[in-house]
């Protein structure tokens, strides 16, 4: 892609509005811009990682077996009465009457919907178990939409939901859909530390979140620093039973839940922080198929009703995560695996023919190679030009000028480190290709 006929919106000062530092670099990369309170407009640079993003949750969401739909965002109102959730939503639910009057509202998340088409389609034991899992934009009317996007009105999720015969098998699913998890934030960079979320009374601790650690977090964690040692973030081959198990013992809980008095951990291995919930994962029984009706017949011929989870992770939120834990104060450091595009190419002359044509035969070989490139072609200055690849954050950047252009070389920067190293024009092909 050419910078001079693209779309990004950069803003050189920094936002008032923006109150935490993914928001601001969000504002000022221009990957985003606010509609109104909490809606926001997602701009070419943002809306690349925001699928990028997308991309990985599937694509681990599909290797643990669970299968794509895709719901609409707005649901009709009498789903919820069956539920008896319509009422107890409260003021976050969105409601919206269509010309006929009748109660629809846009989808703050799914279970409803999904428990409704399971029982119309599934009748028997032998179809379990199954997880349907779809990406879709949610609206919740939060009292106090901040934070950017991380704490939105309208904002994307993945969520899931599994239906099984039994609650062996319930849990079975639950830790598919745990592991997925990690592996997910493991191959985003992150790591996501799993929190005890009570699930009430059935099936105790078969709730957790999934905390990114980031001073800018919402919720304070208390944890066992044992779970570090761990090193979530590389966890992306299959995991063992004790692996599991060993993770799903350690003790890791939010604020309002964490009892010092009878903490199982002791005081010098008790660790605190602030995290950002980026993902949920909730066992819950037959709470929606008995309010709903959801039956399968079992092998024995008689009916009952099936054992459901729920699983959500916060695709768009995640966008503003990364940042908060990939950044300096030039800007984003986009990993890799997420990055809008690998490599970001600075002519630094473009006044100067030979440079430039020695930058356009470089972006159009790269192209032939595959190497995903954004050319900084604008007759701009060499320092703007600088700040802005910067500002944006692709892992590597190759700076092209006359000086380097005579003795052969480019110069190829990490993002994330800052080094610097002079390349002939195959060897930095070879490197980024
Ligand atoms: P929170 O406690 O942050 O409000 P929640 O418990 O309401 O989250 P869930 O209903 O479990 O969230 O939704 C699944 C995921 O969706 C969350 O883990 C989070 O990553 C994301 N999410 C929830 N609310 C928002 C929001 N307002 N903006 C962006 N992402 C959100
Ligand atoms: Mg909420």
């Amino acid at each position: 892609m050419r910078l001079s006929k693209y779309f990004i919106p950069t803003i050189k000062e920094n936002p008032s509005e923006a109150q935490i530092v993914s928001h601001r670099l969000m504002l000022r990369a221009g990957m985003i811009r606010q509609s109104s309170a909490g809606i926001y407009i997602w701009l070419p640079m943002g809306l690349l990682v925001l699928n990028k993003i997308a991309q990985i949750v599937r694509e681990e969401q599909n290797r643990a077996g669970a299968i794509e739909v895709l719901m609409p965002t707005i649901q009709p109102a009498e789903l919820w009465q069956q539920s008896g959730r319509y009422d107890a939503y409260g003021k976050e639910m969105l409601r919206i009457t269509d010309r006929h009057d009748r109660e629809m509202l846009y989808g703050p998340t799914n279970e409803e919907m999904i428990t409704d088409l399971f029982k119309n389609a599934v009748k028997s034991y032998k179809d379990l178990p199954l997880s349907l899992y779809h990406i879709q934009w949610k609206f919740r009317d939060e009292v106090r939409p901040r934070f950017g996007i991380m704490r939105g009105r309208e904002f994307l999720m993945k969520d899931n939901y599994s239906f099984d015969l039994n609650f062996e098998s319930a849990k079975a699913s639950y830790n598919v859909m745990y592991v997925a998890y990690l592996r997910t934030f493991a191959r985003l960079g992150l790591v996501a530390i799993p929190v005890r979320a009570d699930a009430g009374a059935i099936g105790g601790d078969l709730s957790h979140e999934f905390q990114i650690l980031a001073d800018t977090g919402e919720s304070t964690l208390y944890y066992d620093k044992a779970i570090e040692s761990f090193d979530l973030s590389s966890l992306i081959g299959d995991i063992d039973e004790q692996t599991l198990a060993k993770l799903q013992s350690f003790y890791a809980m939010e604020e309002e839940k964490h009892d010092a008095d009878n903490c199982p951990v002791a005081p010098a291995d008790l660790k605190t922080a602030k995290g950002i919930e980026v993902g949920h994962i909730f066992y819950f029984g037959t709470k929606y198929s008995e309010a709903m009706g959801a039956k399968v017949t079992g092998p024995d011929g008689k009916e009952v009703f099936v054992e459901m989870g729920s699983y959500g992770i916060g695709v768009s939120r995640l966008v503003g995560a990364l940042i908060e834990a990939n950044h300096d104060e030039n800007g984003i450091i986009w990993p890799e695996a997420v990055a809008p595009y690998k490599v970001g190419l600075i002519n630094l002359r473009f006044k100067d023919e030979s440079c430039t044509a020695a930058c356009d035969d470089l972006y159009q070989e790269m192209q032939k190679l595959n190497i995903d490139v954004l050319y900084d072609d604008r007759d701009a200055g060499a320092g703007s030009k600088f700040a802005d690849m910067d500002l944006i954050g692709l892992p590597w950047q190759v700076v092209v000028g006359p000086k380097g252009l005579e003795k052969g070389v480019y110069e190829l920067k990490n993002r994330r480190s800052g080094e610097r190293v002079e390349l002939s024009r195959a060897e930095l092909l070879d490197k980024l290709g």
